[in-house]
């Protein structure tokens, strides 16, 4: 068979293509209009005669043709490079002079300076593409037939190249393989239990793993209807959530939903599956919405470099679903916790989490060096990521993620894990959030610094604050300042930025 990724989603598909694949405010796009948009797309692109494994950098406003765009890319055997609409000129500068890319595609508005880049990389195919689907793209694919012969694809080829948030450093460009992208989705359709009468509310970007492959696959391979919403809207998430079934969304979706009091159980009572990651969901939210809407949410866990690791169960024949972890290694995917040496931790001991399996990436874009670093010498993926197994009341096989090595603050010769200590602030009456960092300090090497968001309208007392945690924490534990904020910087994920705190309070 075809290894091409496009070749197993499309197996998916109903027989019926005159029904609704993709639904906008203002649209319906069947399924043929999905093989044909993508087929006209994937022949313009063919008809470039690019050499294999080329680049295709895109940076546009979510839409249903950006979508096709990337079915395209896949289709004609290139290699789709999604970018970050936040991105600006230097930032993109930085991200086509490292990959190259034999295509651009931006949207109108940022042409000029796109333009500017491009003839300074080198990269000879400019097109825009709007939110409404229109712009050079759609005029040069439109005397193209729909009709498209799926390139072959051997396992291993490059389907894309998706770098990472940037949250901990430079970004990174992770190598997805078609084998990457396919295991991962045929285990998460099973795993989910994904149905062709599913209907999945779309509201997440799709120039990062989680809008663009878990949730876009899911509901592809499943030949399931996608509501398609460029971003969270209150308003028209609570229009939508009657008619869905599954919905995925970061943390601080969540979080906003709550906080609205139209979001009851009756509003989701034809609600199957509420998804969250990215970001660590606490607990205090996933209580909450358990206690409001009925059902507990699924929280998962996986990154750019290897689509998904782990998951809650959805099955409940498998366990329960437990606040504050991230569930089971998910099927074909063997994850380990080691200390330092590498060595094997038991259960409740905090460690690095390693991992390995099918869907694996297999480096990063032109970086031998960091890609040798990152694996281990018997192959497993060094996540970069904290955690341990069971703990608290959950069982020995649930994963939970305590942060990252590179937020592990080292005071006077001992680990602190910031997590253990922004769940106490976060306990403390009137506070809404917390971040824990690490500050240069001549005689402990790092000091902890709380940075705490108050309630609205609560005044907090730092000096009562630290008095109260010294009575619960050992002493190197306790943070040595106390600075109050209104927010804490978060990017479009909701990943709070720690390396910018860390600068703004150096
Ligand atoms: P960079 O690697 O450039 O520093 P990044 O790691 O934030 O950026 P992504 O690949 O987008 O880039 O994010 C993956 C990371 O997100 C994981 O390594 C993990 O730290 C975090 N993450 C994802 N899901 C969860 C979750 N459910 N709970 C806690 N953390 C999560
Ligand atoms: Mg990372």
């Amino acid at each position: 068979g075809n290894a091409n990724l496009y070749a197993l989603l499309a197996a998916g598909f109903p027989a019926d293509r005159a029904a609704v694949a993709i639904e906008t405010p203002t649209r319906f796009y069947t399924w043929s209009d999905v093989e044909e948009i993508s087929g006209r797309f994937a022949n313009l692109l063919q008809a470039l005669e690019l050499p294999p494994g080329s680049r295709i950098a895109v940076q546009v406003e979510k839409s249903p043709e950006a979508l096709m765009l990337y079915l395209a890319s896949v289709r004609a055997g290139l290699v789709y490079l999604p970018l970050n609409t936040a991105y600006r000129e230097s930032e993109v500068e930085y991200f086509l002079t490292d990959a190259e890319p034999a295509v651009v595609v931006c949207d109108s508005a940022n042409q000029e300076w796109v333009g500017r880049l491009a003839e300074k990389t080198g990269t000879a195919n400019v097109y825009t593409l709007d939110s409404d689907g229109t712009g050079s793209l759609a005029l040069a694919a439109a005397s193209q037939p729909g009709e498209f012969v799926n390139v072959r694809s051997l396992p291993d080829d490059l389907a894309a190249i998706l770098y990472t948030s940037g949250t901990t450093g430079r970004s990174k460009g992770a190598m997805l393989s078609h084998r990457n992208l396919s295991s991962n989705a045929e285990v998460l359709h099973k795993y989910w239990g994904w149905r062709p009468d599913d209907v999945l509310l779309h509201m997440l970007p799709i120039f990062h793993v989680h809008g663009l492959f878990v949730a876009s696959h899911g509901a592809l391979l499943a030949g399931a209807r996608m509501i398609w919403l460029p971003r969270l809207d209150i308003e028209q998430a609570l229009h939508y959530i009657p008619r869905s079934t599954v919905m995925m969304g970061v943390p601080t979706y969540y979080v906003r939903l709550l906080a609205d009091p139209r979001f009851t159980r009756e509003l989701c009572a034809n609600m199957r599956l509420f998804i969250s990651g990215s970001a660590p969901l606490l607990k205090e939210t996933f209580d909450e919405f358990k206690a409001r809407i009925g059902q507990p949410i699924l929280e998962r866990y996986g990154m750019s470099e290897t689509v998904m690791l782990t998951s809650n169960p959805y099955d409940a024949t498998l366990g329960e679903r437990i606040g504050g972890t991230v569930g089971q290694p998910l099927p074909g995917v063997m994850v380990r916790v080691v200390d330092d040496a590498g060595k094997e931790l038991g259960e409740g001991e905090i460690g690095n989490v390693q991992v390995r399996g099918p869907n694996v990436f297999s480096g990063y874009w032109r970086m031998p060096e960091k890609t040798r670093e990152e694996f281990t010498a018997d192959g497993w993926f060094r996540t970069g990521d904290v955690g341990r197994w069971g703990g608290d009341s959950a069982p020995a096989n649930y994963l939970s993620i305590v942060g990252r090595s590179k937020d592990l603050i080292i005071s006077g010769g001992f680990n602190v894990y910031p997590k253990e200590i922004e769940l106490l602030i976060d306990d403390i009456p009137g506070v809404d959030e917390s971040a824990v960092i690490g500050l240069a300090h001549p005689d402990f090497g790092e000091a902890v610094v709380a940075v705490v968001v108050p309630k609205a309208g609560v005044k907090l007392d730092a000096d009562a604050m630290m008095a109260d945690l010294k009575s619960r924490l050992a002493n190197f534990k306790v943070p040595k300042r106390i600075y109050f904020t209104d927010q804490l910087p978060r990017n479009t994920m909701g990943k709070v930025q720690k390396n910018v705190l860390r600068d703004q309070y150096a």
